[in-house]
């Protein structure tokens, strides 16, 4: 590798990103320390050779782009050549068409463009009812908006955001590295600019130069019928506002379903759980069921067996998609054996089981209890 030479930002005492002005004001002072007619020091004349030459390049900002790019290879077509690195390339334009595809020069580069804003989250809390049948809800919350002040630019009134000196309104920067397999570009965002190509010199009063201030928003939302607990509904360009007028981010807001006093949910299905007695059970009934529209009357036909389960169709949840279509209700018949008997009962049970053929009741508990 052929570079030796030292960096030309570090010979002029400046950072990468530094501003015109502070290559300018780091010039003067190095010129004026190391100028041949005022430093006795023996190198001052190679070393103010230096520092203007470092100026040369720094302080034209096409150079100054090119050697971010390819190091000296990029600036030194006067002292021979592109560097080892770009050997069997002709020069410049050669070297920036292999990389690049072309696009030599400024004009057609692309240009820098503002910061997205971020998306945003509201946890919006809706009843059982609301989620199977839909609603509509008002929400308010807090967003950074366009700044009214300065329109969203963020320079100040009569003023507006120039054109970025150091990456010329491109966003990007590229520096050259010097790896084992040769020169590296590497391509990042400005840091000037932060890649929005355009920098603010006077600051909004009002936001500070950001463009964007805070403000309440109120926002009615669609909660199709069918909507579950945990889903999101994107709302594109109701996020926040991205600064100095970069395009809006996604509010989503997270649905959250209070649920039901009696019936479970699984998807477009409904459960409910029904218990009826050993009587009711055999000889057949007509409970009440709660649905989504109302309670329904469901018979309990004779006989019906413990873990039955009765379908309603249709009284689910609606499809989230499927317009129109809907999920059943699924009534599961718990058949519940008593616990505790009256006197009355106990002898039409035994009656019952004597009739049947069984044998029932335990001798004796009926002396031992008093009955
Ligand atoms: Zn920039
Ligand atoms: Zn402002």
């Amino acid at each position: 590798m052929a570079t030796t030479e030292r960096d030309l930002y570090e010979i002029l005492g400046v950072e990468r990103g530094a501003s015109d002005a502070e290559i300018k004001r780091a010039f003067r002072k190095q010129a004026q320390q190391w100028h041949p007619d005022v430093s006795a020091d023996p190198a001052a004349h190679d070393r103010f050779k230096e520092i203007n030459d470092a100026y040369q390049v720094l302080s034209d900002p096409e150079r100054r782009q090119r050697y971010d790019m390819f190091g000296r290879a990029g600036v030194d077509g006067s002292t021979g050549g592109p560097g080892a690195g770009f050997e069997g390339f002709g020069g410049f334009s050669d070297i920036f068409d292999a990389f690049f595809g072309g696009s030599a020069g400024g004009s057609a580069a692309r240009r820098g463009r503002p910061q997205p804003g971020a998306d945003l989250r509201y946890d919006l809390r809706i009843t059982f009812e609301e989620a199977v049948n839909g609603t509509e809800k008002e929400i308010e919350f807090r967003v950074l908006d366009r700044c009214e002040t300065c329109s969203g630019t963020g320079a100040k009134v009569g003023t507006e955001p120039v054109t970025c000196p150091q990456c010329q309104g491109r966003g990007e920067v590229r520096s050259v590295r010097q790896t084992m397999l040769g020169q590296m570009v590497n391509v990042s965002a400005c840091p000037r600019c932060r890649g929005e190509g355009k920098v603010v010199e006077s600051p909004c009063e009002t936001c500070r130069g950001d463009g964007r201030t805070e403000r309440k928003r109120a926002l009615r939302v669609a909660i199709p019928a069918g909507i579950d607990e945990g889903h999101q509904i994107r709302l594109t360009n109701e996020g926040e506002l991205g600064p100095r007028g970069g395009p809006p981010g996604s509010l989503y807001v997270a649905v959250h379903v209070a649920p039901h006093p009696s019936l479970q949910r699984d998807g477009t299905e409904l459960y409910y759980e029904a218990k009826v007695s050993i009587a009711q059970a055999a000889l057949g009934t007509r409970i009440s069921v709660p649905t989504v529209d109302g309670d329904e009357e469901v018979e309990i036909k004779a006989g019906t067996q413990p873990a039955t389960e009765i379908r309603l169709r249709g009284k689910g949840v609606p499809h989230l998609r499927r317009s129109g279509a809907r999920g059943d209700l699924h009534v599961l018949v718990d058949v519940q054996v008593p616990t505790k008997l009256s006197k009355k009962q106990r002898e039409l049970l035994e009656a019952y089981a004597k009739e049947a053929g069984e044998q029932a009741g335990q001798p004796g508990l009926r002396e031992k209890l008093g009955l």
